[in-house]
C-alpha cells in the first residue's frame, strides 16, 4: 500500500492512503536513507511512503519504504551546520503571499523567495494580498512589480482575501498541484487558508512575542486538500525558504534573466559585478535586465559568506 505523508507528529506520521482514508503510520528498524541528504528527519510532508497495515483496531500502519523525491525544501540545523531539516517533499509550486502595505514586503525578500525556489526546483508564483489597502503609490508598485516578473517569466496574481477578490483566479492556480505556501507573518496566509478550506480552522494568530529567529524545530508543516488532487502545505513559523548551500559563484544561475547569458561572460567565473566583458552587466547596462533585479542580485551575493561552505 502506499499513501502521502501530510503531517508529522514526532515519531508518528499522518498518512492518506490510496484509497482516500487517514492512518496513522511510523519507522520501524531502520529504513534505507538516501547517504547525501544528511537529514534530522527521515520522512517529510508530501513524502510518498510505503506501508504495511500494523492493526487495524488502531488504525495503524508501519512505513517500509520511501519513494524518490521529485525535490524537497530543507533548512539548516541551526546546532549542526551540515545537518539538514527537510521540511516539505515533491511540492510543484511555491506561493510567496506578499503584501504592499500592512506589512510591506520588500523586493529584496520577493527575489530571495524566487531564488531558493529556483534552488529548490520549485515553481514560484508570487500573489499580492491586501489590494483592498492599497493607494495610488501601492497600485504603481504593483504594476511596476508585476510588470517586472511577468516579464522574466513569472506569475503574479493580486488579490484581496478580505473582499473575496482574485480567489477563483488563485484557486485556478492550484488545481492539481501540491502547492507550498510562505510569506511575512501578517500577510494573511492564515486568512487565505481559512478561505480556501472553510472546513478546517486553521490558527489565524500567532503566538505573541514570537520572534521567529532560532525556532526552527518548531515548524511542523502540514498538507491540507483543498479539492482531490490540490493541495497546499502550510509551514507556520517558516516565512522563508532558507538559501542553504549556495555559493557566489552560482547565483545568478538561479537569477533566471541572467542565466542564459553566463555563458557570454569573457571570464567564466565572472560573478558579474565588474569583470571586462560581463554580459549581464552589459544586460543591465542596456536595460535588458532590471536595474532593481540586479541590485537584489549584488544584495544576495554580498550576503553570503563563502567561509561556512
Ligand atoms: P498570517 O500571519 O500570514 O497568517 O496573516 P493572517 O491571516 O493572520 O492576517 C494578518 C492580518 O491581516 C489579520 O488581521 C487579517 O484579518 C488581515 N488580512 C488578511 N487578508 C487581508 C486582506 O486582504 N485585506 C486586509 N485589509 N486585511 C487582511
Ligand atoms: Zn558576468
Amino acid at each position: 500500500m502506499r499513501g502521502i505523508v501530510y503531517k508529522s507528529t514526532g515519531s508518528w506520521y499522518t498518512v492518506k492512503t490510496e484509497n482516500g482514508a487517514f492512518i496513522n503510520a511510523r519507522i520501524k528498524g531502520v529504513l534505507k536513507l538516501d547517504d547525501e541528504i544528511k537529514s534530522t528527519n527521515p520522512i517529510a510532508v508530501g513524502d510518498i511512503v510505503a506501508l504495511e497495515p500494523e492493526s487495524e483496531v488502531n488504525n495503524t500502519a508501519t512505513i517500509t519504504d520511501i519513494l524518490p523525491r521529485n525535490n524537497y525544501i530543507n533548512r539548516q540545523s541551526p546546532r549542526h551546520k551540515h545537518q539538514h531539516h527537510i521540511i516539505a517533499a515533491n511540492l510543484s509550486q511555491s506561493i510567496l503571499v506578499a503584501t504592499l502595505k500592512e506589512p510591506k514586503t520588500s523586493q529584496g525578500f520577493i527575489d530571495r523567495f524566487l531564488v531558493a525556489s529556483e534552488m529548490y526546483h520549485v515553481t514560484p508564483v508570487i500573489v499580492f494580498n491586501k489590494t483592498d489597502l492599497y493607494g495610488t503609490k501601492e497600485k504603481d508598485k504593483l504594476h511596476f512589480l508585476t510588470d517586472m516578473y511577468n516579464t522574466i517569466g513569472y506569475k503574479v496574481l493580486a488579490v484581496s482575501v478580505l473582499k473575496n477578490e482574485g480567489i477563483d483566479e488563485l484557486r485556478a492556480i492550484l488545481t492539481g498541484k501540491v502547492t507550498l505556501l510562505s510569506g511575512h507573518s501578517g500577510v494573511g496566509k492564515s486568512s487565505l487558508l481559512n478561505t480556501l478550506l472553510p472546513h478546517v480552522s486553521i490558527r489565524t494568530q500567532e503566538v505573541s512575542g514570537w520572534s521567529g529567529k532560532g525556532m526552527h524545530t518548531t515548524t511542523f508543516a502540514e498538507m491540507y486538500d483543498i479539492e482531490p488532487g490540490s493541495s497546499i502545505i502550510d509551514t507556520p513559523g517558516m516565512r522563508e525558504l532558507g538559501l542553504v548551500n549556495i555559493s557566489r559563484q552560482e547565483l545568478s544561475h538561479y537569477f533566471i534573466e541572467m542565466k542564459p547569458l553566463i555563458n557570454d561572460c569573457q571570464f567564466n567565473n565572472c560573478i558579474h559585478i565588474n569583470e571586462p566583458g560581463c554580459a549581464v552587466k552589459a544586460a543591465v547596462n542596456n536595460e535588458l535586465i532590471a536595474i532593481e533585479r540586479f541590485d537584489s542580485y549584488l544584495s544576495i551575493l554580498a550576503s553570503i559568506d563563502e567561509k561556512k561552505y
